[in-house]
């Protein structure tokens, strides 16, 4: 069974604007470019293709979302924006999320690289899969944009493989390092979707993310959110996996694991302050491979989502594809070493307690 691998290279022409870093250009604020950037992503694409594990993935094609998949989690009104707004000149879809023109057919090839990621990975055409798609998804809300993101990636590509292929229950696992409230907001009441966001405590969006977050109505205890402090790393990260996450997954018993998947939690990363590397992000994916192959046949898919070190989310991106299609290509990761050195990558107290405190979040499941 093979890895899907879904990329299209109109998703990076998605233009977010004029920016230094996050923060639009303008008085004090020279032009720069904007933080959410094509080549983040396609250099994740051409080292995956260096190394030679591209040859051995298999190619999903991206197509456009339709648009009743899109409205079943946005607002018609909201669409009708973008949709007008791309035919011109682009506009604003929310905090912080500009796109230009034709920006709209763009965000649905992007959705749609993952609706067709979900099918094949439903179907059993592949076992696994990763969509390298932008703009992102995860912070996108049902009537506006939100953070770079306009479509709600996974939310659609989720509502739509459980109403082709009546999946009971799908689990979301966003090891974004910002919390992934618009996932979180779409299904919050929805107890056949279970939430997990772990993300660096109040980074973005500000006031969202906290652990009294667990759900509404029907949906109580279907969100957990892991709010993990700055300096996080491989200790803090295994221990949340292994007490919080990998035990929730269990106990839930979904049909097909989803993970929003950024690499903003990298310790090379200029929007997030924590200290992954490489190696973690493989064995964060092998711990999460080894659960899919115990509840739900080995589904896992992956959309893409931050991560803004142009020079480390390739090889952050290399070792998860390595990782999803059991394969070792020989490239070194030259950082892995350096980060992996950082004082504090072990399980530190204060994190501790946060985890510790999270697992009785478990209760309701
Ligand atoms: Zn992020």
């Amino acid at each position: 069974m093979s890895t899907g691998f879904v990329f299209h290279e109109r998703c990076m022409w998605h233009d977010a604007g004029n920016a230094a870093s996050f923060i639009p250009s303008g008085g004090a604020v020279q032009p720069d470019q904007h933080a959410e950037e094509p080549e983040t992503k396609r250099r994740i694409r051409n080292l995956v293709e260096v190394s030679g594990l591209l040859r051995s993935l298999t190619p999903i094609e991206a197509v456009l979302a339709e648009e009743d998949h899109i409205l079943a989690v946005h607002a018609p009104a909201y669409i009708d924006g973008l949709r007008e707004k791309s035919r011109h000149l682009g506009g604003t879809a929310g905090v912080n999320t500009f796109f230009a023109t034709d920006g709209y057919e763009i965000a649905r090839l992007s959705a749609g690289g993952c609706v067709q990621l979900m099918d094949a990975v439903v179907r059993g055409e592949v076992r696994n899969g990763y969509a390298l798609v932008r703009p992102p998804g995860h912070h996108a809300r049902p009537s506006e944009g939100m953070g770079f993101c306009l479509l709600a990636n996974a939310a659609i590509a989720i509502k739509q493989a459980r109403a082709k292929h009546g999946l009971a229950r799908v689990a979301v696992v966003d090891w974004d390092a910002h919390h992934g409230n618009g996932t979180e907001e779409i299904f919050y009441e929805d107890p056949s979707v279970l939430t997990i966001s772990i993300h660096q405590d109040n980074l973005f969006p500000i006031g969202t993310g906290a652990m009294a977050d667990r759900g509404g109505g029907r949906g109580t205890g279907y969100n957990i959110n892991v709010p993990l402090p700055p300096g996080s790393g491989r200790g803090a990260y295994l221990a949340a996996f292994d007490q919080v996450v990998l035990p929730a997954l269990h106990a839930y018993r979904p049909d097909l694991i989803v993970v929003t998947s950024g690499f903003d939690a990298s310790g090379l990363d200029p929007l997030a302050r924590q200290m992954l590397h490489s190696t973690v992000y493989r064995d964060l994916t092998q711990r999460l491979m080894q659960a899919a192959s115990d509840l739900c046949a080995g589904r896992i898919a992956m959309t893409h989502e931050g991560g803004y070190s142009r020079a480390y989310a390739p090889f952050c991106g290399l070792a998860v594809l390595e990782a999803l299609s059991n394969t070792r290509t020989g490239t070194l990761d030259p950082f892995d070493d350096y980060i992996a050195s950082f004082a504090g990558q072990e399980l530190q107290p204060h994190q501790s307690e946060i985890i510790t405190q999270a697992r009785g979040l478990l209760d309701r499941l």
